[in-house]
């Protein structure tokens, strides 16, 4: 097993019903994941940690409306609500999680010119979080991921990881989505599945 880790994407208080940007039943995730980290010996956190000049965040384009897309710096960018600023209370790991069991925590989303949903590398495959790079010094070659939001942050966590050689697997129950637009769930689970990802039902 020391070759499998498990990857808790983005569970922060800005993601949970009550929070900035909340996730549908988001909280739900909590004592599911704090069970599944008996399981594996190397427990990594991502956590969404923006500047407040952050350049997805639709209050910084005047004129635009939460949720549009428009092109940032040559990529396409949802405009979301303002949501977690590095070090206010909706940015931290939620209370409820067993944070004290997490190895190590990778930080994404820190440049205001480009958004990060992968806890790898940032949606332009520009730069590393050095996640990847660390899995494989600690000897790991399989990955379970989970959490929020299974339409964005979790899958791009888990296709990067695919196509870094991770074996990659998706644990539903630990996780939960968006769905700005009804069905992009089911769509995310079935296109990580098309490329290889083992869903966990
Ligand atoms: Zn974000």
């Amino acid at each position: 097993m020391n070759d499998h880790a498990l990857i808790l994407v983005d569970i922060q208080n800005d993601f949970l019903p009550g929070g900035a940007l909340a996730v549908p039943e988001g909280d739900l995730v909590i004592p599911v994941a704090n069970r599944l980290m008996d399981d594996f010996p190397i427990i990594v956190a991502t956590q969404d940690w923006h500047p407040a000049d952050h350049g997805s965040f639709a209050g910084n384009h005047p004129g635009k409306q939460l949720f549009e897309v428009i092109d940032l710096n040559g990529l396409p960018q949802v405009l979301w609500p303002v949501h977690c600023v590095q070090g206010t209370s909706g940015a931290d790991l939620a209370p409820g999680l067993q944070a004290e069991r997490i190895t190590k925590v990778f930080r994404k989303g820190t440049d205001p010119a480009i958004d990060s949903y992968s806890g790898l590398y940032d949606n332009g495959h520009r730069k590393s979080t050095g996640l990847a790079e660390w899995l494989r010094e600690q000897g790991v070659n399989r990955v379970t991921v989970c959490g929020l939001a299974t339409d964005y942050c979790v899958k791009f966590t888990a296709l990067d990881a695919l196509a870094e050689g991770f074996a990659v697997t998706l644990h539903l129950p630990a996780s939960r989505g968006v769905n700005l637009t009804p069905g992009d769930v089911d769509k995310a689970v079935e296109e990580m599945r098309s490329k290889g990802v083992t869903i966990q039902e």
